[in-house]
C-alpha cells in the first residue's frame, strides 16, 4: 500500500530511490561493572574507539568537496575539537577508573553531566551544542558497539534515499560524496546543520517527519519532493510514472530556463524589471553567476555569526564582503546589517553572549530585541560591521540595508552612528564611499503605513514580506499550526505593499521587494501590478519570475490588481488571481 508523508521541505529536488534506513540517535548503553583488573581493558578498548572515531571524522573532512563552502568543514572541525577535548575523551576514562563500570556506561554518564549542564541554559544556542555533544558521543559509542566499518554501509548508498531519525553533519557530507539521491529525517528544521547543509551540496531533503523509520521498510521503493516536502512509499506504478515524468520535466524545465539567461528583463509593454538575488552563503555566489543576476538586493549577514564561538570581527565581515563584491565583478551588494533574534538565533554561546548584554524577550521574540533594536542596543555588535560595510564600499558598489525598522528615531540613530563610524575613519585615513547609500527594509506594518516618512530618510526601502505578513495577520512565520493563515494575497497586506511602493515613487526612491513573495511565481505578476519592478529572491527562481513576468502587460495587470484588491472572499480573489496568471507559462 502507498503511504504519503509530509514534513519540513529543506532542499530542493526531486529524488526517486530506494529507502536505506540508519538510525543516528543515542544509542541504546547497558551499564556493566567492571572488576579492577579488566580496568585497564576497559580504558583501552575506549582509547580504542575514541581513535576510531575521529577516523570516521577525519574522513568526512576529506571527502568535503573542493568547492563546498567553508562552513562545511567547520561542522566537521567543531565535531573534531569536541573529541579532542579532555572532557570527552579523558573525563570517561577517570569515570571507568573510580566507578568501575563499562566504557559505555561511563560515556553515557558524561553525556547525561554535560546535557545537565547545557540543559539549565534553556537557549536554542545550547540546544545546537547538545546535539554537537550528543553527535559526537554518538560517533564513540558507535565505534565501541561494532567498529566503524560496520556503522554504515555507505557503499550502498549510492542512489537510495536515506532515512535516518537525525543526522550528523558528517554523515551529510559524506552523502553527498557517496551519491545519495535524497534524504529524510525524522527531527530538524530549515535551520538545523543539516538542512543548511543539503541546501549548501545540493541534496534534495525533508526533515520533520516524526517516526517515518516505523513506517518505512528497508529497500522500499521511496519518491521526494524536497520544495513541497511530500513523501511516497511504495507509490504506484503510476504514481512513480507520474513523479519520474515530474522529475523530467523538471530537468526539461531548467534547461528551458536556462535559455533566458541572457534575455533582458522588460515586460511586453517595454517596463524595466530589475531581478536581482538574496544571497546567505558562499554557495549561492555561483547560484547567482549562473542566472545572470542583477547583483544582490539581499545579502543576509547572520550566517557569518554561525558555527563559531565569539562574534565576527570587523576584519571577519571586512573579508567576507570584499570576497563577495569580487565575484560580483561590478554589480551592486546590497549588505543587511544583522538582522539577529526571533526566527534567527544564534547558535551555542554566541547567543549567549548575546542575551547577557542584550536579553532578548523569551516570550515572544519576534516582538523582541531583534534586528535593528538589538545592534542599537549593543553598538559593540553593530559598529564592527558598520566599519566593514564602510571600508568594503571603497572596494564596490555597496548598498546598507537596515532590519527591522520601527520608527523614524532608528533610523535618525542608525545615521548617526555611521557617521560617527565615518568620522573615525577619515581621522585613521581610510577610503570608504562617502555616498554609501542607506536604506531599510520595510518589514512592520509600522513602518509600511509610515512609508512615506521613513522615504525621506532613506536612500532606498526594501520590503521584507516574510515579516510583514507575519506581522500584519498575527501569524508567526515559523509555526506549522497557524501556516495556513499565511496569506501573502490579505488585502491588508497588499495594501501595505502598495502604499511602501508608491511612497517610494512619490519621493523618487527606489523600492525593491526582497521576502519570498518576490520569487513565488503566484504572486509576481501581482506585485508587478502594484508598481513594483525590483524583485530580490534566491538565484535559483530567478528565470522562472522572468519568464513569468516578461510575457505579461503591466498596464493591464494594474487594473487586474485593483479587481483583485476589491476582492473581499478567497474565491472571489482567487477567481482574480487565475485571471492574472492564466497567460503564465507553466
Ligand atoms: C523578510 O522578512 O521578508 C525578509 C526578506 O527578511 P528575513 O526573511 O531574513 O527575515
Ligand atoms: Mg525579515
Amino acid at each position: 500500500m502507498s503511504l504519503m508523508f509530509n514534513g519540513i521541505g529543506v532542499s530542493r529536488g526531486i529524488a526517486i530511490g530506494e529507502a536505506y534506513l540508519l538510525r543516528r540517535n543515542q544509542i541504546d548503553v547497558t551499564s556493566r561493572t567492571l572488576s579492577k583488573k579488566s580496568v585497564p581493558n576497559e580504558v583501552r578498548r575506549f582509547k580504542r574507539a575514541v581513535k576510531a572515531a575521529r577516523a570516521h571524522l577525519l574522513t568526512a573532512r576529506d571527502n568535503i568537496p573542493k568547492d563546498a563552502p567553508s562552513d562545511v568543514s567547520s561542522f566537521i572541525e567543531t565535531h573534531i575539537l569536541m573529541l579532542d577535548d579532555g572532557v570527552l575523551s579523558q573525563r570517561p576514562v577517570e569515570i571507568i577508573k573510580s566507578e568501575l563500570i563499562n566504557a559505555e556506561a561511563a560515556l553515557q554518564q558524561q553525556r547525561e553531566e554535560l546535557i545537565k549542564v547545557f540543559g539549565s541554559m534553556e537557549d536554542t544556542y545550547l540546544a545546537t551544542r547538545v546535539d554537537d555533544v550528543n553527535h559526537v558521543i554518538d560517533c564513540v559509542l558507535r565505534a565501541l558497539d561494532d567498529g566503524m566499518q560496520q556503522v554504515v554501509d555507505t557503499e550502498q548508498w549510492k542512489g537510495r534515499i536515506i532515512v535516518a531519525d537525525d543526522l550528523t553533519p558528517a554523515d551529510t557530507v559524506n552523502m553527498q560524496h557517496h551519491g545519495v539521491a535524497g534524504f529524510i529525517t525524522e527531527t530538524g528544521g530549515q535551520l538545523s546543520h543539516t538542512a543548511i547543509l543539503a541546501r549548501s551540496l545540493g541534496i534534495p531533503a525533508i526533515v520533520g517527519i516524526p517516526n517515518i523509520r516505523r513506517y518505512v521498510q528497508p529497500g522500499e521503493a521511496l519518491t521526494l519532493d524536497g520544495q513541497i516536502g511530500m513523501v511516497l512509499a511504495e507509490p504506484t506504478d503510476t504514481m512513480l510514472a507520474e513523479f519520474k515524468q515530474q522529475q523530467k520535466e523538471s530537468r526539461q524545465k531548467q534547461k528551458e530556463l536556462s535559455k533566458l539567461i541572457d534575455t533582458e528583463a522588460v515586460t511586453s509593454d517595454g517596463v524595466q524589471l530589475k531581478l536581482s538575488a538574496n544571497i546567505e552563503i558562499e554557495e549561492d555566489l555561483k547560484a547567482l553567476k549562473r542566472v545572470n543576476a542583477d547583483g544582490v538586493g539581499l545579502y543576509r549577514t547572520e550566517f557569518l555569526f554561525m558555527n563559531r564561538d565569539s562574534l565576527p570581527t570587523e576584519q571577519d565581515h571586512f573579508k567576507v564582503y570584499t570576497k563577495v563584491l569580487r565575484a560580483l565583478k561590478g554589480d551592486t551588494l546590497t549588505i543587511r546589517t544583522a538582522d539577529l533574534g526571533a526566527d534567527k538565533q544564534l547558535p551555542g554561546q554566541l547567543q549567549d553572549k548575546l542575551q547577557e548584554r542584550a536579553r532578548p524577550l523569551a516570550h515572544n521574540p519576534a516582538m523582541g530585541l531583534r534586528g535593528i533594536r538589538l545592534c542599537l542596543s549593543d553598538t559593540s555588535l553593530f559598529i564592527p560591521q558598520l566599519r566593514a560595510i564602510l571600508r568594503a564600499s571603497a572596494r564596490g558598489p555597496i548598498r546598507l540595508l537596515l532590519p527591522m525598522i520601527t520608527s523614524i528615531t532608528e533610523v535618525e540613530q542608525c545615521l548617526a552612528l555611521l557617521e560617527q563610524v565615518k568620522h573615525t575613519l577619515r581621522e585613521q585615513n581610510i577610503e570608504f564611499d562617502e555616498n554609501l547609500p542607506v536604506g531599510g527594509m520595510i518589514e512592520v506594518p509600522a513602518a509600511a503605513v509610515a512609508a512615506a516618512q521613513f522615504a525621506e530618510h532613506l536612500d532606498f526601502m526594501s520590503i521584507g514580506t516574510n515579516d510583514l505578513i507575519q506581522y500584519t495577520l498575527a501569524i508567526d512565520r515559523i509555526d506549522d499550526q497557524v501556516n495556513y493563515l499565511y496569506d501573502p494575497l490579505h488585502p491588508a497586506v497588499l495594501s501595505l505593499i502598495k502604499t511602501v511602493i508608491e511612497a517610494g515613487q512619490n519621493s523618487g526612491i527606489p523600492v525593491a521587494l526582497c521576502g519570498e513573495m518576490a520569487g513565488d511565481t503566484r504572486y509576481v505578476r501581482v506585485l508587478l501590478g502594484l508598481g513594483l519592478t525590483d524583485f530580490s529572491m534566491p538565484p535559483n527562481l530567478i528565470l522562472e519570475t522572468k519568464r513569468s513576468l516578461i510575457s505579461c502587460r503591466r498596464a493591464t495587470l494594474r487594473k487586474q490588481t485593483v479587481a483583485l484588491m476589491a476582492a473581499s472572499t478567497l474565491k472571489d480573489r482567487q477567481t482574480v488571481l487565475d485571471k492574472i496568471n492564466a497567460s503564465a507559462p507553466p
